[in-house]
């Protein structure tokens, strides 16, 4: 029998060339939003706590977000890869600590709009103010404010071979859930100090080249 992959990957700098949710935050708050950030990098708050911090200096409307993900561009091997996997009948799941909006709408301008997607919301109000909700916050670990970890935990099937693929911070809790992990940025940095097993890649390509090879060796017993 075929082993049965299901891939979970990180959106903002995985599948985005940029953190799409950095550009919206630096487009649309003031320059108190950097501080923010570095109380996030330095473990001093939460991911939700974040982005409540970050909406209440932000100010944008749907229009203005639409634009930005206009610019937004993806890993050019993304689509490959994605139709690797569809051929193949493997699950493949967005899982971001980001927000749903501007990943369905940049998804849907490179016509991947059928990508299941878990992230956290935003809710456009009056006054070009933003809420963010957290809708799966409670069922994680409550320092991410959307527990990659959680997910993966919760959608697990028996026999299924985890692939997680992810940058930074916020895919830390996806580690310990995954069995093969591809990694770049602050992910990979992570999986060295920790000697976690991991395949570092630059992009897609490499990915798809790599996957290959461990598909045909669970095949072949390996
Ligand atoms: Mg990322
Ligand atoms: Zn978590």
């Amino acid at each position: 029998m075929n082993s049965k992959f299901h891939i979970y990957t990180d959106f903002d700098g995985t599948i985005s060339v940029d953190d799409v949710g950095d550009k919206v935050f630096e487009n649309f708050t003031d320059s108190t939003w950097r501080q923010v950030l570095q109380e996030w990098y330095d473990g001093k708050i939460g991911s939700k706590e974040y982005y409540v911090r970050c909406s209440e200096i932000m100010e944008m409307n749907e229009q203005q977000l639409n634009d930005l993900c206009e610019t937004q561009k993806i890993d050019e091997h993304f689509k490959d890869f994605e139709s690797y996997c569809q051929t193949k009948n493997y699950p493949l799941t967005v899982l971001s600590d980001g927000m749903d909006y501007y990943i369905k709408r940049i998804l849907f301008n490179y016509n991947m709009q059928h990508l299941k997607v878990y992230a956290n919301k935003f809710v456009f109000l009056e006054n070009n103010k933003v809420e963010t909700l957290f809708p799966y916050y409670e069922r994680g670990c409550l320092k991410c404010a959307n527990c990659k970890g959680a997910h993966i935990k919760e959608h697990r099937k028996d026999g299924e071979i985890i692939v997680y693929i992810g940058d930074g911070l916020s895919d830390l809790c996806a580690v310990p859930e995954s069995d093969i992990i591809f990694a770049t940025g602050g992910l990979k940095q992570h999986c060295q100090e920790k000697n976690i097993h991991h395949f570092a890649f630059n992009n897609f390509d490499e990915i798809l080249e790599k996957f290959k090879q461990i598909e045909k060796n669970y095949k072949e017993g390996k």
